[in-house]
Formats: C-alpha cells, sequence, structure tokens
C-alpha cells in the first residue's frame, strides 16, 4: 500500500476558511500597531543555535527541552526560531539601528517551533504577533505602560473576549541578585515539598521555580511568595507604570509570584489570559530586557533599553468567535449551459477578472440547480449564465443570487454593466 502522509505532530493545515479569520486578525493587529508607530520587521525563521543559547539562557525550558534544531554538516548549528526577540536584537545590531535613531519600534508575525508536548492550544509550529522596542534611550517607565496598554490594545482589536492581565516587578539588574537570594532562601524552608524539577531549579536558577507548571509548586510559590523585596527606586519606577495603567483605564492585577522565561527580564514583566481557553490560556506576555542587547553584542559604552510582547495567534482565535468576520465571497460567477460554450465563459470570466472584479467559472457540466449550489458554496453575488438563447442574442443572463431577480445584459458590455451594479450596491 502507498503511505499516506500527514502533517507534521503538533503542527496544523490552516484550511482556506479558518485563512480568513486568520487573514482578520493579522490585518487588524498589525493596522493597531502601525496606528502606534510601530513597523514591521521579517527576519529569518532560523538563527545559530548560539544565539537562541545566549539569549534564552541555558536553564530555560525552550533551551533545555525545546529548541528544534536543524541538522547540518557546518559546525555551527542552526535551530528553528523559538520565539521573537533574539532574531530582532541580532538584527537591530547587525543593522546599527543604535546608530541611526535612539528608539526602534518593530513588530513581526510568523511561525515559531517549539519541541512541546502537544496538546489543545501547545503546538510545535505556531504564530506569534509580537512587538520589540529597543534603543539608547528608552528606559522611561512610561514605555512599559505603552507596552501593556498596546498589547491589550490589540488584543480587544482582534476581538478576544474575557482579557484578564497581571503585572509584575522583577526589579533593575542589581534587585535582581538580592531578590534571588532571598527567593532561594524563602522557598528553600519548604524544599521537600516541591517537584524534583524544582528542587534542581532552586540552586541553579530560582527564578525558573516561580514558573513551574505544576499545581501542586503553584500553590506553594503563592503561599509563600507575597511581595517581592524590590529596592526604593525599582518599587517607584513600577508605582509610574501602574499608574500610566489606570491613566489609560487598564484593569490589571498584581502577581508577585509571576516571571518570564527569559533570564533577562528586568523591571516589568506581564501576562495576559483569557477566558475560555482551559489551561493553556495565556495569550500573551512580555516584559522589559534591557541586558540582553549587552548579551548579543551591543556597544558596551551603551545604555541599551529593550522592551517587548508577544501574542499566540492560534490561542487568539481560540478565544474570538470569529463570527463578525465577513467571508470574502466572488462577485461573478459565471456558468456555460453546455460544453461548447466553455470557450466562450473562459473569455468572459478572463475579461471580468482583468478588469478587477472577482470571478470564477464553471468548469463541470452538472445540472444548472448543482452549478448554482456551487455558486452559493463560493459566496457570489451573481451568476452569470450563457446558453444558447443568449449567443443568439448576443446577451448573457445576471442573477442577482441574493433576491433571484433575473435580467439579460449585452454580452460585450458585461464588464461595464458589472460594474455599473457594483458602484449601486
Ligand atoms: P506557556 O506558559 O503557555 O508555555 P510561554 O511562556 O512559553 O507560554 P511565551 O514564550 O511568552 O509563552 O510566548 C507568548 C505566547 O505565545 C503565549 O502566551 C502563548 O499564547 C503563545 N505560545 C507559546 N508557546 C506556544 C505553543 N507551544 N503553542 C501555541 N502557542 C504558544
Ligand atoms: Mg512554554
Amino acid at each position: 500500500m502507498t503511505k499516506k502522509f500527514a502533517a507534521p505532530r503538533g503542527t496544523a493545515d490552516i484550511l482556506p476558511e479558518e485563512s480568513e479569520h486568520w487573514y482578520t486578525v493579522e490585518a487588524s493587529a498589525k493596522s493597531c500597531l502601525a496606528s502606534h508607530g510601530y513597523r514591521e520587521i521579517r527576519t529569518p525563521i532560523y538563527e545559530e543555535t548560539a544565539l537562541f543559547k545566549r539569549s534564552l539562557g541555558q536553564t530555560s525550558d525552550i533551551i533545555n527541552k525545546q529548541l528544534l534544531e536543524l541538522k547540518t554538516d557546518k559546525e555551527e548549528g542552526y535551530a528553528l526560531r523559538p520565539e521573537g526577540t533574539a532574531s530582532i536584537v541580532r538584527c537591530y545590531l547587525e543593522n546599527s539601528f543604535d546608530k541611526k535613531e535612539p528608539i526602534s519600534k518593530f513588530y513581526y508575525a510568523g511561525p515559531m517551533f517549539r519541541g512541546e508536548r502537544p496538546q489543545k492550544g501547545r503546538l510545535r509550529q505556531f504564530h506569534q504577533i509580537g512587538v520589540e522596542v529597543i534603543g539608547t534611550n528608552c528606559k522611561s517607565p512610561y514605555l512599559d505602560a505603552e507596552i501593556i496598554i498596546l498589547a491589550m490594545r490589540t488584543l480587544e482589536r482582534v476581538d478576544v473576549e474575557g482579557l484578564s492581565l497581571r503585572i509584575n516587578s522583577l526589579g533593575s539588574h542589581d534587585d535582581k541578585a538580592h531578590i534571588s537570594s532571598w527567593l532561594r532562601e524563602q522557598l528553600s524552608k519548604q524544599n521537600q515539598e516541591f517537584c524534583q524539577e524544582c528542587q534542581d531549579r532552586l540552586d541553579r536558577n530560582v527564578f525558573r521555580v516561580l514558573d513551574c507548571k505544576k499545581e501542586g509548586c503553584q500553590k506553594l510559590i503563592k503561599s509563600i511568595v507575597k511581595q517581592l523585596p524590590l529596592s526604593k527606586e525599582s518599587e517607584e519606577y513600577f508605582q509610574i507604570v501602574q499608574k500610566a495603567l489606570r491613566s489609560s483605564g487598564v484593569v490589571f492585577t498584581i502577581a508577585p509570584q509571576l516571571v518570564r522565561g527569559l533570564d533577562y527580564y528586568i523591571h516589568t514583566v506581564f501576562e495576559i489570559t483569557a477566558q475560555g481557553l482551559g489551561s493553556q490560556d495565556a495569550v500573551g506576555a512580555g516584559g522589559r530586557y534591557d541586558g540582553l542587547v549587552h548579551e548579543l553584542g551591543g556597544d558596551p559604552k551603551v545604555d541599551y533599553g529593550a522592551i517587548g510582547f508577544a501574542l499566540g495567534v492560534e490561542r487568539i482565535l481560540l478565544s474570538r468567535s470569529g463570527q463578525q468576520d465577513g467571508i470574502a465571497g466572488i462577485y461573478a460567477f459565471v456558468i456555460p449551459m453546455t460544453a461548447d460554450i466553455q470557450e466562450l465563459a473562459f473569455k468572459v470570466t478572463d475579461q471580468l477578472r482583468k478588469g478587477y472584479l472577482a470571478a470564477d467559472m464553471s468548469y463541470g457540466t452538472g445540472s444548472m440547480k448543482s452549478q448554482l449550489s456551487r455558486a452559493n458554496k463560493l459566496n457570489a453575488k451573481f451568476v452569470l449564465i450563457l446558453g444558447e438563447e443568449e449567443i443568439k442574442s448576443n446577451t448573457i443572463t445576471v442573477k442577482d443570487m441574493k433576491t433571484g431577480a433575473q435580467e439579460r445584459a449585452p454580452l460585450n458590455e458585461i464588464v461595464g454593466f458589472m460594474r455599473l451594479k457594483q458602484g449601486s450596491n
């Protein structure tokens, strides 16, 4: 028997009826981001493995378990990108944006790859829409607020319902060392009650413990970590972010346990969830990661700032009804009544298309009923019928699919005729 092929595990085909919704989400999100002063950037979907290792940190789950590496003969390895930030910082530095402008605001959209255990809302190839702001002059807490507001607004504009926002501050770079030893001290008191993985993480990278997905560990963490010990400056920074969010009408809760996957996050981190998604309910997340720019080769004399977020498109699509999307149909569907009229039908269709009208034709020879049902499936506004009668009188029958009204139009002026109809509709 011939082998039957299937899409790789954890990937999904996006079929035409779904891609209409994808298009709506991507187009609305991009227009929202562009209207806030962000410009699209497109980087390759694979990079040197070392770039991801450097940016995500050796102790992160993505590096330890999820990186999909490409097989090559070369010494330096490549891997499919698990997220967008590393590539964009690499691109920012490679193209010397830091020499050209004080602040760069990018957005991106595209597939990401992680070797995860596939389940609802968790794929190996999934898609993100995200933004990164990087600059030599962008350390303002108001930018943290802008980014959070922008993430929420983008999700609202693509009709995600039941959003909730959690924010936290991990403090400045200097605070983090202090917070790290404080956390280790607190969590060690109940060391035995954490899962084995968390017990290892306690020594290696205590922030990763807070990110554990296991319910038992999450409960423990919530009971132990009520507030992170921030310095006065960091606390003030965080207060400005909160005040700015309130002034924009953004509702949030403070989650002292919230951390992000990357090691370089400082100050503000956040996560947005949507209702009805079950256990994989995070539709987006982000935060400030100033230190990463130096880590990837930024000028040591420059004090970079960097902040961004990523939204998961599959989860966005799961959490919106999508019924409000107008499904694009064709304008005219041309039906030749007999096979020998196909040549003429082909010419008519071609003329309509040349005239920028969305048109298609029937290549089959089924009954009129089956041809009309095909037109209905294609959401056609009009059906143009060519039979012997029409040819004799040099006309074409135009049927309005909604009202059922029929009229005859002059065959050699059909494009103009259909254009006028479009104008009056
Ligand atoms: P999670 O906690 O769900 O594993 P994460 O911390 O790995 O998420 P990020 O790296 O912050 O997620 O990515 C941002 C968003 O991308 C997530 O909020 C989610 O919507 C989406 N996302 C992440 N991983 C996947 C995946 N494997 N499949 C589908 N969407 C994903
Ligand atoms: Mg994950």
